[in-house]
């Protein structure tokens, strides 16, 4: 078992064996792309392949000493730097301790992977130590950034690097990775890690609280209004829940705006696409980006104390109007 067994991407995927068989591999890598779609995998894969004694230069077989160690987390030579405990970002001690080590050879194999994962957490202090690094990285030194956004990264470090740019799987990909339930499946959004956390009860029950909110807010005459202001009551009350409802919310609109521009194959939410026609057509595009805009800047509040009930008041208001 080798790259082979890595589901998506597989373009992407043959690029860098191709590069593993060429005698130059890149020794700064950025592979970049939305969560839960394999980056980290990749990286220890590529370590793998680096270091195998095994297989051929661009595989690895996953089953000798070295890819076990680097399985169990385990090889000397193959080190993941991420933001440590109680801390909010990667800092210049924890680069400068593996640039000490440049100058070292590799004490059991080849070569040396430094994965930094998340890259784009490096304060700059630390960026900038790791360009050292990049400049004049040891023959048998490699360095993997890992982001979700390439711009993200201090351009003079991302100019040094060599950028793959990792895609959501598709819903056979998704699907291939033994996801059973088709609304997992759909609800993951080419996310395989998305798809192995969601809890899909729990996404149903709020699901329901606010497409009923919608619904309700669409249709809102004097009376409805008031039972909308019920929902927005509901769902603005329920703390614990308004990050996974913000989310829910983001989806269920963009379900709506590919139902009223005709493009029925990217709807989500296919166990409940009746009730999400009816409510597209009572809905013009132009009031959904309003509600989409709206939304993001419920997301950008959330961290900031303003107050939910306000926020979900003037969404039902937005949707209402329409
Ligand atoms: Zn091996």
């Amino acid at each position: 078992m080798g790259f082979d067994a890595f589901i998506g991407n597989s373009k992407l995927i043959e690029r860098l064996r191709n590069k593993l068989r060429e005698d130059r591999f890149p020794h700064g890598l950025v592979f970049a792309g939305p969560e839960g779609v394999g980056k980290h995998t990749c990286a220890l894969m590529t370590a793998k392949a680096l270091n195998c004694t095994v297989a051929g230069p661009a595989d690895f077989c996953d089953s000798c000493v070295s890819c076990n160690k680097i399985n169990a987390g385990t090889h000397s030579d193959v080190m993941t730097i991420s933001v440590e405990e109680e801390a909010s970002q990667i800092k210049i001690a924890q680069i400068r301790q593996i640039l000490s080590t440049l100058s070292f050879q590799p004490l059991e194999g080849r070569n040396k992977i430094f994965i930094i994962d998340p890259a784009n957490l490096m304060n700059q202090e630390a960026s900038n130590a790791l360009l050292k690094g990049l400049e004049e990285p040891p023959e048998n030194s490699f360095f993997i950034l890992i982001a979700v956004n390439v711009h993200e990264l201090l351009l003079t470090v991302r100019s040094r690097c060599q950028v793959y740019h990792f895609s959501p799987l598709t819903l056979d990909e998704i699907r291939g990775h033994g996801i059973q339930d088709e609304f997992l499946v759909r609800w993951s959004q080419g996310s395989i890690g998305k798809a192995r956390s969601l809890d899909a009860e729990r996404l149903k029950a709020r699901r329901e609280v606010l497409l009923g909110f919608l619904e309700a807010a669409a249709g809102a005459n004097d009376a409805d209004f008031r039972e909308m202001l019920a929902a927005s009551a509901d769902i603005a009350g329920s703390k614990q829940d308004f990050g996974t409802d913000m989310a829910v919310l983001a989806v269920l609109i963009r379900d709506l705006l590919f139902l009223s521009e005709g493009i029925p194959e990217q709807v989500i939410n296919i166990d409940v696409e009746a009730r999400f026609r009816e409510l597209a057509a009572r809905l013009s595009s132009e009031r959904l980006i309003q509600m989409a805009g709206f939304l993001r800047v419920i997301e950008g509040s959330v961290k900031g104390n303003i107050n939910r009930q306000i926020l979900f008041d003037v969404m039902g208001l937005i949707t209402s109007e329409s």
